[in-house]
């Protein structure tokens, strides 16, 4: 375990990096496992370590808008837009892929995703690197993405070379991603920088059935990623909408005929849940946030979802946003989709 803020291990995770390691780095939305995105071995190591399905393609992170023709061709203007807007930060545009981008790293496919992460340590590794570093979340396949290095190392000790601690992660869920390469440009997945920012910038903007879970149509998801059971604890979740006295009625009911049960709740459903976890010895009562403060839910989504993971519950309920605006629709998404979209609207 290296530490971001000594230099000396910075340059080490750098080092590593350079010789064809595989270092876990802090980002701001989620741990990334980084390694050279032109070496077709080191991004076929990043897929075992992780036991990622190969057809998942991997983002690509750069230090600025500068090294963008490293990765991509063809970038049109509003990418640029896109970049002034947000990078270094939480999104992540899919273009038409440099040649010199391994397929491996594409899934095969003939378009890269491409960001540049907002946090100093991972701008030093990639400025002292010299090579373009493609970065998944650094959890196993199918687990929550790690926001803290001890996640990462829970799930991935013995199979990476090192992770650099950088604390908890700011933002806590992974980048917006939004494809350039259809017209109209596609948000394939929410994240930091919301739908409604995005629109001021590119007008109007599609959002791909996968993100809703609406696959009714038969389409391929935009995302490969999206198809897959993503961001999710072992046990079965289900996802609770409705208004406070609804949802509370129900997961009132839910805990008492189901003791082994873990939720994951608002800050202000303790003041109801606290006392009944007081009243039983195997309830789990785990708060991720205010249901007012957007930021803090998605801060503490995946950390929740872990505790709730490791409690050994055998049912997990998540009190989940009605909201769809700003930062709560990635919110939603991740609860979703950890629920695999089993959700009782109430
Ligand atoms: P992660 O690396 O865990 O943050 O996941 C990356 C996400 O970006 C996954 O959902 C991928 O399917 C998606 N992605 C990566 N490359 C592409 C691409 N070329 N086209 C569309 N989606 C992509
Ligand atoms: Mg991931």
């Amino acid at each position: 375990m290296l530490k971001s803020d000594l230099p000396a291990d910075v340059a080490r995770a750098a080092s590593i990096i350079r010789q064809g390691g595989l270092v876990a780095l802090p980002t701001e939305t989620v741990y990334g496992l980084a390694g050279n995105a032109l070496d077709t071995s080191v991004v076929q190591r990043i897929y075992a370590a992780k036991g990622r399905p190969s057809d998942n393609p991997l983002i690509v992170h750069v230090r600025s808008f500068d090294d963008i023709g490293q990765v991509a061709q063809d970038v049109p203007d509003v990418a640029r837009a896109l970049a002034e807007g947000w990078w270094p930060g939480p999104l992540t545009v899919v273009l038409p892929k440099n040649p010199a981008i391994p397929g491996e790293v594409t899934g095969g496919g003939p378009t890269v995703a491409v960001r540049s992460p907002d946090h100093p340590a991972f701008q030093q590794v990639l400025d002292a690197a010299g090579v373009p570093l493609a970065a998944p979340s650094a959890n196993t396949a199918g687990k929550p993405s790690p926001t803290t290095a001890r996640h990462v190392w829970e799930d991935l000790r013995g199979k990476i070379d090192a992770v650099l601690d950088g604390g908890p992660c700011r933002v806590g869920v992974e980048s917006t991603v939004v494809s350039l390469v259809t017209d109209p440009p596609r948000l394939l997945r929410p994240g930091g920088v919301s739908l409604e920012e995005l629109w001021d910038v590119l007008g109007y903007v599609e959002v791909d059935p996968a993100v809703s879970g609406d696959m009714t149509s038969g389409e391929a998801p935009g995302s490969p990623g999206m198809k897959y059971r993503h961001y999710a604890p072992a046990a079965p979740v289900t996802a609770v909408t409705g208004t406070p006295v609804n949802a509370l009625r129900y997961l009132l009911d839910r805990v008492e005929n189901n003791p082994d049960v873990a939720v994951v709740c608002f800050d202000e459903d303790l003041g109801f849940l606290g006392p009944l976890r007081e009243e039983s010895d195997d309830l789990v009562v785990i708060p991720y946030g205010s249901q007012e403060d957007p930021d803090a839910l998605s801060h503490g989504l995946f950390e929740a979802l872990r505790t709730a993971d490791g409690s050994g519950a055998d049912y997990i309920l998540v009190r989940c946003p009605e909201s769809n605006d700003g930062l709560y629709r990635a919110v939603r998404n991740r609860i979703l989709k950890a629920a695999a979209f089993q959700e009782a609207v109430l």
